[in-house]
């Protein structure tokens, strides 16, 4: 620790918000430099590459083989893809010097499906996985809690070549199998849910999370074992209703009825229902987002939805990725003299309405969520100001011209499956796999030929773990109100032997155990600084979180030394003759 490059701080970062953050940067295992881009110091590389050692080794058992690519990228192959504008403003772009575009890659799809099309060519070649540890570049919006969203980061990915279905079903099972691996030799407890396959294109597709209160990602789960992100999270189909005994739709004025609350007071005092109330439920609204292509395209969409759930933008941001989604501005609406503010109904919306006139270019799509059931009767917006219509039946008096997932998620929902009320949860995203298909193959025209001798498109799969998030998810789940508390395996030492006195004894005692239990295989850290009090010794080595320390203090004048572990804080004094050995039991318990 005397000549350690590490400067521990007892406060918290200004910019720190979550544990993991707060204590990394005051253990000293990585600096800020930018807004989600950080230094690795010494004990944080220590950690980083062990857990990247982990990693390789459960990939390499699994039969992947490790290359790595340039992080700096021509435009070309991204342009082949069509990702170098898919990927939209999270690439970093740039030019050298003969004004040629580049790329800081944020994934590379592209450079693996080229680089196996280079070299191979039979379907006697495959299957084959191939992955890197490499860093990633991401201008994310809201870079977030330290490394856990960073915008340079470090991501295992890999990636399966397969002539067919079957093939590539075996392979995703098996680098699936490696992920369980992988999270249960880390310690850490992971919810493996069903996910989006997104931008990415493709169709099985899995996330493994880390469930967490302080994760962006929320996800459920049920009784019978369903789990999903929330954006994966189909509704169960409604069945149609019968519609035939509904009174016809009739417009009503309807003062002061701005909110689903007022309106649901309105319908109630002006026609009431006789032993069943108005409920928000039976109200329907229609909320304006725009969703923004990469390319820039601005389209116009009405969500329409029960009055009683509100819009989750998460999950409608993707199902129309990779498009960019908000909620449309007044401006927005003003092509559309019919829409009126607050009061927009389905009735001058959908296929069935008159700007579909080949003069009204302007582009507006009017989706249900799934909620709505063929043949619900509701009161909507009349599309005239202070007036709802009652009775409106969905395929009778209106039509849409799609369906989306729009409505949040509730605790309590059903599950799709039938597999009981979900349950709603938060966590990290740690890893994400998926069945990319053809995707990316098809367009860049990576073929073998099959067994017959015919030209085949080769299927991939692509898996994707972040092992610098991985890390501070592992900071997450160990630490205390002192500090951190790393599990063996990735800890930046096994053993801190903290000298907690004068003599020059104890200082020579302390050098020569840790001698003893590195000849052991046993990696130590020597807290040797001279003008360092005992307390603050103690602070470091809780917050640092190596999992045992060993003090060489006052005892050794009777020949004792005392054994500790950082996470049960059991203490023992042993002999220091014996340290080794009884350390090495005090370690099984
Ligand atoms: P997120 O939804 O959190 O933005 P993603 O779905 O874009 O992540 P993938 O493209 O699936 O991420 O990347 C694979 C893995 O890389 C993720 O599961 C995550 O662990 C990690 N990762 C992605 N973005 C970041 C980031 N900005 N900082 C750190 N790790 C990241
Ligand atoms: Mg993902």
């Amino acid at each position: 620790m005397s000549t350690l490059f590490v400067r521990t701080l007892r406060e918290d970062p200004a910019d720190a918000e979550v544990a993991s953050h707060k204590l990394l940067v005051r253990g000293s295992y990585i600096r800020r430099v930018a807004p989600g881009i950080y230094t690795w110091l010494p004990l944080g590389l220590k950690v980083l590459r062990k857990l990247e050692a982990i990693v390789r080794q459960e990939m390499d058992a699994a039969g992947a083989q490790e290359v790595i690519f340039p992080a700096l990228l021509p435009r070309e192959p991204y342009e082949a893809t069509n990702r170098w504008t898919e990927y939209g403003p999270t690439v970093f772009k740039l030019k050298d010097r003969k004004e040629a575009d580049y790329l800081l890659a944020p994934t590379h799809e592209e450079m693996f499906t080229l680089l196996v099309k280079d070299l191979y060519s039979s379907y006697k070649d495959l299957p084959a996985v191939l992955y890197q540890i490499q860093t990633k570049y991401r201008d994310e919006a809201r870079p977030r809690a330290g490394v856990i969203r960073g915008r340079e980061f470090v991501m295992k990915d890999a990636y399966s070549f397969n002539i067919d279905d079957d093939g590539l079903d075996a392979t995703y099972l098996t680098m699936r199998a490696s992920y369980q691996k992988i999270f249960a030799r880390l310690g850490l407890p992971i919810a493996i849910c069903r996910a989006m396959s997104g931008a990415m294109g493709g169709s099985r597709s899995e996330e493994f999370l880390f469930p967490c209160e302080i994760g962006e990602d929320t996800f459920v789960r049920s009784p019978g074992g369903y789990t999903a992100n929330t954006e994966a999270v189909t509704t169960p189909p409604v069945p149609e209703i019968d519609a035939s005994q509904v009174p016809q739709s009739e417009a009503v004025d309807t003062p002061d009825a701005s909110t689903i609350d007022t309106l649901v007071q309105v319908a109630n005092d002006l026609r009431p229902r006789p032993g069943a109330p108005w409920q928000a439920s039976d109200t329907l609204k229609n909320v304006v987002v725009t969703a923004v292509s990469p390319k820039g395209d601005r389209e116009l969409i009405i969500i329409g939805l029960p009055g009683d759930r509100d819009v989750d933008m998460k999950r409608v941001e993707a199902s129309l990725a990779p498009a960019e989604v908000d909620m449309a501005t007044p401006e927005d609406l003003t092509a559309f003299p019919e829409l009126v503010a607050g009061y927009i109904g389905p009735e001058v919306i959908g296929p069935q309405s008159e700007r579909r006139d080949e003069d009204n270019p302007a582009v507006l799509r009017y989706l249900l969520d799934p909620h709505v059931a063929r043949g619900s009767a509701w009161i909507t917006g009349a599309n005239k100001e202070n007036t709802h219509v009652f009775n409106l039946v969905y395929g009778r008096d209106f039509e849409a011209d799609g369906v989306i997932e729009a409505a949040e998620v509730r605790e309590g929902d059903e599950a799709p499956d039938g597999s009981g009320p979900l349950e709603i949860a938060r966590g990290i995203e740690l890893g994400h796999i998926f069945e990319l298909g053809r995707k990316y193959s098809a367009a860049l025209d990576l073929k073998v030929l099959d067994h017959n001798g015919k030209s085949q498109i080769v299927t991939m799969g692509s898996y994707g773990l972040g092992v610098t998030r991985t890390l501070a998810a592992l900071a997450e789940y160990n630490h205390d109100d002192a500090g951190l508390v790393w599990p063996e395996e990735i800890a930046p030492a096994t053993v801190q032997i903290l000298v907690t006195g004068k003599g020059q004894e104890l200082f020579d005692k302390a050098e020569e155990l840790a001698g003893d239990l590195e000849a052991a295989g046993i990696e130590v850290i020597v807290d040797d600084r001279q003008k360092v009090s005992a307390g603050v010794k103690f602070k470091d080595f809780e917050l640092l979180g190596v999992p045992y320390g060993i003090v060489v203090g006052r005892g050794l004048a009777e020949g004792k030394v005392e054994l500790r572990s950082r996470r049960s804080g059991e203490r023992e004094e042993v002999a220091v003759d014996e340290a080794v050995a009884r350390f090495a039991e005090f370690r099984t318990r």
